[in-house]
């Protein structure tokens, strides 16, 4: 037995020291990251926008921009399947101004129809505390100027704010007070120190997981821990809104429950631009949303 064990080990350390896919890997990575950027010069990411909804009121005040890769042979590539390989690279931040300008631009649009909401837009955590990002976002705001900036909201990942919870104080305070703009702290309860972040950043909104959400109407503890986190939300006068509501039994158990804001597939997936004014009216037409207690539905 102890020979084996050795001879574990000692395959085990074989391993570290010599992996052939480890070159391959690195092959690969580059290889991908080429790609990328190919394909931002080639023009083939696009902004999806998923609607929020208030289910109170049936309005829809919002929606979140979230990126798409239309491969010319692979076709319709998800963020997670291509965002990672970016992580740490020059690209994540190229490829973060490209959403803020995207989103805006497409702000911009709407607003000359009429069509007023807020726009929320992904940020990763190195982009955020890149040195230029204020200047990044001042630019653009700039270049937009027909833009209300509180019209425009940040979402941040609760999982990756981690590093020095004052230096990310200090960026989004200023990118509140001096730009106008709002943050959300995204897939809240994910992170290892939801309580802290809650307590210590100062965003406008909290997200609530979408994983809390997804079992809440089977899963005790899931239940209760969405019960905790919209009273938390409120004795700290945070905005709370839901993600990856998925039925209607889920959106009137988080009315009830005191969560006003929701989002997910049971409201609208994620669409492009133009099949988004088409939703909208459509969706005001037809006051199409749940619910809503205050509206007649025979
Ligand atoms: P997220 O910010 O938490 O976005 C919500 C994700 O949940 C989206 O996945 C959305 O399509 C999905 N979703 C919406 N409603 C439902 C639902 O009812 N059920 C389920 N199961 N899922 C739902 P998506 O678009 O694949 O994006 C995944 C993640 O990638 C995002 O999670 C965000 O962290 C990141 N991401 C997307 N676009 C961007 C971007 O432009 N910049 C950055 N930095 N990250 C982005
Ligand atoms: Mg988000
Ligand atoms: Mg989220
Ligand atoms: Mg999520």
């Amino acid at each position: 037995d102890h020979a084996m064990y050795q001879s574990k080990l000692a395959g085990k350390h074989r391993t570290q020291l010599y992996n052939p896919d480890y070159d391959q890997l690195i092959i690969q990575k580059n290889s991908q990251l080429e790609e990328i950027e190919q394909a931002l010069a080639n023009n083939e990411f696009e902004l999806y926008y998923q609607p929020k909804v208030n289910m109170t009121t049936g309005d829809v005040f919002g929606v979140e921009a979230l990126i798409r890769w239309l491969h010319p042979d692979k076709g319709l590539i998800q963020p997670l399947d291509f965002l990672p390989f970016i992580d740490d690279t020059p690209l994540e931040n190229k490829l973060g101004e490209w959403v803020i300008n995207e989103a805006l631009q497409q702000l911009t649009q709407w607003q000359q129809h009429n069509i007023l909401i807020q726009m929320s837009i992904n940020i990763s955590s190195n982009h955020l505390l890149s040195p230029m990002f204020f200047d990044v976002l001042k630019n653009n705001l700039t270049k937009y100027p027909t833009i209300d900036s509180q019209y425009l909201q940040l979402e941040i990942l609760e999982s990756s704010t981690l590093g020095d919870i004052s230096i990310i104080t200090d960026i989004i305070k200023t990118c509140q007070q001096r730009l106008g703009v709002s943050f959300a702290l995204d897939d809240f309860g994910t992170g290892y120190s939801s309580l802290t972040h809650l307590r210590s950043l100062p965003v406008d909104t909290i997200k609530i997981d979408r994983s809390f959400v997804r079992d809440m109407l089977d899963d005790p503890s899931d239940y209760s821990i969405i019960e905790g986190v919209i009273a938390l939300t409120q004795s700290f006068s945070r905005n709370v809104i839901a993600e990856g509501v998925e039925s209607k039994n889920h959106g009137l158990m988080l009315l009830m429950m005191g969560c006003e804001q929701a989002q997910g597939y049971e409201v609208a997936p994620p669409m492009p631009a133009s099949e988004f004014s088409y939703w909208l009216r459509h969706y005001i037409a037809n006051q199409d949303w749940l619910l809503c207690g205050n509206k007649s539905r025979s």
